[in-house]
């Protein structure tokens, strides 16, 4: 992959040029707004921090790094074209596979000469006057546009956790999520990790392979089940090309866009029997099926919550040599499916090498402090080569967070939001004047990049029909946020996720601020917000204010 491919020309630092549109950020939801907006005939700029396209699939290359959804239902699905000519090599799409698709999107449609790439965006400011967002870059570089479309993803501001003597450390020290682009050799090394969730749990048995020494240091355990990842080979993919009109009608139909849906059963009404059989079925399949194709309260009710808890606790039990150990790995505080569920590949097996230790830093050893040489507990100290840190995102509202977002009369977005979002269907904010976010906070959840394309396609819609009408601005009606932003905390009151402390509800506490549930995403059926989404559409957009 070439590192500096053909791009926009980076113009005069003096000089502010002039787009129709900017969008912040160049990953999956970024190149398909690119895409949309040039077939509107709209001049845009992209600007991106990496160098080159991908967003989260170009941040994160640690070891193990995949897809843990289907490949052939997480690409886009906008253009006939690019699904038959795209093969994918394995069910659960390896990184290095994901950011070459993505590359090749890129230049299939040969957009990278509209974006600019090693170009982080510090500031957006409306200008009422002007009708325009000036955007200013971290090198003093502004530009100017009529519409401004973030494209920043919900897991991009990565967070180091908060410990003292984080700065010390005299060996190689990596997030996950700004991992070297060159491969890191562990081989004959004593590495350190800290964190174990959706990523660490990736890593981990990957690491293993490598390192003379691992040392997992485990705050809270989360659940996991098993990916069982396979290769799709030349007649299967040929088989699903042949599908893909069926397999994302059926996405369309669920309530999280995905292909797995859940059972209309309640789980006690089920005969022990018979549920352990399903559970036992959905465990030794491929994907997401054990948490959104299990019976259709597990995520509601607590009993049924803590029988299918049960279940991945006898699992773990039963893939984890030492008893000890596994009791460690098993969640006490929450219940399968409440966190969002990392799905794994030989994690549980990974603690029964003899070149793994898991450190239980709440209830046996806490870290005091990160050394020069390692990780001091209150117990000793140890010493690593490397450490790495799995320790997360600020999430969804972060990356809003990083960039100084100043609306009408100077209004300030992360103020704004101190206390949660305030949006129109999780699109435009309010006293944001003509700006757009794909993937904003309260915005449906679920499969991302079809959750994008809708975006997309709804933003450009409405792009579209300010021109039909020559309206240059559109901003939002306060009681309309109001209505939109008490559904989405409504829709969020009946799941137990969100009684749990996680970056979905907005917790992380090493970032000031951040100790505080929110609701972040719209939880309600995913049906429900398109019909949502088209009405507003097929009503001439009432519920904005244009201008
Ligand atoms: P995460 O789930 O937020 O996990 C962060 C981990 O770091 C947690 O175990 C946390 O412990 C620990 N931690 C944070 N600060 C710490 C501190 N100061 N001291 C000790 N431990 C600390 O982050 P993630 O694993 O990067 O995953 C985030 C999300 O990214 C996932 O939920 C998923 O949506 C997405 N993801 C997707 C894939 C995929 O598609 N295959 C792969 C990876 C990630 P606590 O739990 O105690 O806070």
């Amino acid at each position: 992959m070439p590192d500096t491919p053909m791009v926009a020309e980076q113009p005069d630092q003096d000089r502010v040029e002039e787009y129709d549109a900017i969008v912040i950020g160049a990953g999956i939801s970024g190149i398909f707004m690119l895409y949309r907006l040039r077939e509107l005939g709209m001049t845009t700029r992209v600007f991106e921090a990496g160098t080159n396209v991908g967003g989260t699939w170009y941040w994160n290359r640690y070891p193990g790094a995949r897809f843990d959804s289907e490949s052939w239902t997480y690409g886009y699905s906008f253009s006939k074209e690019l699904m038959q000519e795209w093969d994918w090599k394995e069910h659960f799409s390896p990184q290095p596979d994901t950011l070459a698709y993505l590359n090749y999107v890129a230049d299939k449609f040969d957009l990278r000469r509209d974006m600019q790439f090693r170009s982080t965006v510090q500031a957006a400011q409306w200008d009422d006057a002007a009708t325009q967002w000036t955007v200013t870059l971290e090198d003093g570089q502004q530009a100017r546009a009529q519409f401004l479309l973030t494209a920043i993803g919900i897991l991009s501001a990565p967070t180091l956790p908060a410990i003292p003597g984080l700065d010390s450390f005299k060996g190689p020290a990596y997030h996950t999520a700004r991992w070297p682009h060159t491969p890191v050799d562990f081989t004959g090394k004593r590495v350190g990790i800290i964190g174990t969730g959706a990523t660490a749990i990736q890593a981990i048995p990957e690491i293993a392979k490598q390192a003379q020494q691992l040392t997992v240091f485990q705050r809270r355990p989360n659940w996991a089940a098993p990916l069982h990842n396979a290769p799709i080979g030349k007649a299967e993919m040929e088989e699903i090309k042949s599908r893909y009109e069926d397999i994302y009608a059926h996405c369309a139909k669920t309530p999280s866009w995905f292909i797995h849906e859940a059972d209309p059963r309640t789980t006690l009404s089920v005969p022990p029997e018979e549920r352990e059989a399903f559970w036992e079925q959905l465990y030794a399949a491929p994907g997401f099926g054990i948490w959104m194709g299990n019976f259709r309260d597990i995520m509601t009710d607590e009993q049924a919550n803590a029988a299918i808890s049960a279940f991945i606790a006898k699992k773990i039990r039963q893939r984890v040599t030492d008893p000890k150990v596994a009791e460690k790995l098993i969640p006490q505080d929450h219940g399968f499916g409440s966190r969002r569920v990392p799905l794994e590949s030989g994690y549980f097996e990974a603690y029964n090498r003899d070149n793994v230790l898991l450190v239980d830093t709440i209830n046996d050893e806490p870290i005091e402090r990160i050394t020069p040489n390692g990780i001091k507990t209150s117990k000793k100290e140890y010493t690593f080569d490397f450490l790495i840190y799995a320790t997360g995102f600020d999430g969804v509202t972060g990356a809003f967070d990083r960039i100084d977002i100043r609306g009408s009369h100077g209004v300030r977005l992360k103020e704004v939001w101190a206390d949660g979002p305030r949006t129109y269907l999780g699109m435009l904010a309010e006293d944001f004047p003509n700006m757009m976010m794909v993937l904003g906070p309260h915005t449906a959840r679920g499969n991302i990049p079809q959750v994008v394309e809708h975006s997309v396609e709804w933003q450009t819609g409405v792009l579209r029909f300010m021109r039909e009408h020559n309206y240059t601005r559109i901003e939002t009606r306060p009681e309309h946020v109001a209505e939109w932003t008490e559904t989405v905390i409504k829709a969020a009151e009946p799941l137990l996720s969100s009684k749990v402390d996680s970056w979905q509800t907005g917790v992380n506490r090493n970032v000031e601020g951040r100790h505080v549930r929110r609701v972040l995403g719209y939880n309600g059926h995913g049906i429900h917000f398109r019909q949502k989404a088209a009405e507003v559409a097929a009503h001439g957009y009432q519920e904005f204010r244009f201008g």
